[in-house]
């Protein structure tokens, strides 16, 4: 009867990780040979506590597979936490500015108009700078809230075309 290496006993269908402990009645992992709480000793040997896990996991892999015995609980299945943010601003009513380069391009221009405010002796190399300057951050302001934020609510932009949902 060299049945040593065998658990005792395994309720293989009771799907709990835990268990209360004889002693102390607190909860404690099932398959640790010891109760966490008061060291009681639930199981004769570590061994036989890993082999009635592996009896308990192998009797249903499909949710039990990714189980810890270290564990008290079976662990959650990951949420699906991806969210649309766009559809979900839009939703609320939220505007969003469109994802855009045109920032960077305003952000060039006001270095021109930034150097025309310097008092050159020179009114035309400041008008020049104004000039430019402005073109370009006129460029990138057109760009990004009349072309790509249109294109991106065309309602809000455009009162004649209508959104169908
Ligand atoms: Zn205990």
């Amino acid at each position: 009867m060299a049945v040593a290496r065998k658990p005792r006993y395994v309720d293989v269908t009771n799907p709990s990780l835990s268990v209360e402990c004889p002693r102390c009645g607190l909860l404690t992992a099932r398959f640790v040979d010891h109760c966490r709480n008061c060291g009681y000793k639930i199981w004769p040997s570590s061994e036989v506590a890993s082999a009635a896990f592996k009896a308990w996991r192998d009797a249903d892999p499909s949710r039990r597979a990714a189980a810890s015995r270290f564990d008290l609980t079976l662990p959650e299945e990951p949420l699906d936490v991806v969210v649309d943010y766009a559809a979900r601003a839009h939703e609320l009513g939220i505007h969003l500015f469109p994802n855009s380069n045109y920032p960077f391009i305003i952000c060039v221009g006001t270095l021109p108009l930034a150097l025309a405010a310097i008092p050159f002796p020179s009114a035309t190399l400041r008008i020049a700078f104004a000039v430019i300057g402005g073109l370009i951050f006129l460029y990138g302001v057109v760009g990004w809230v009349l072309v790509e934020d249109v294109r991106m609510y065309p309602a809000e932009g455009s009162p004649t075309q209508e959104v169908h949902h």
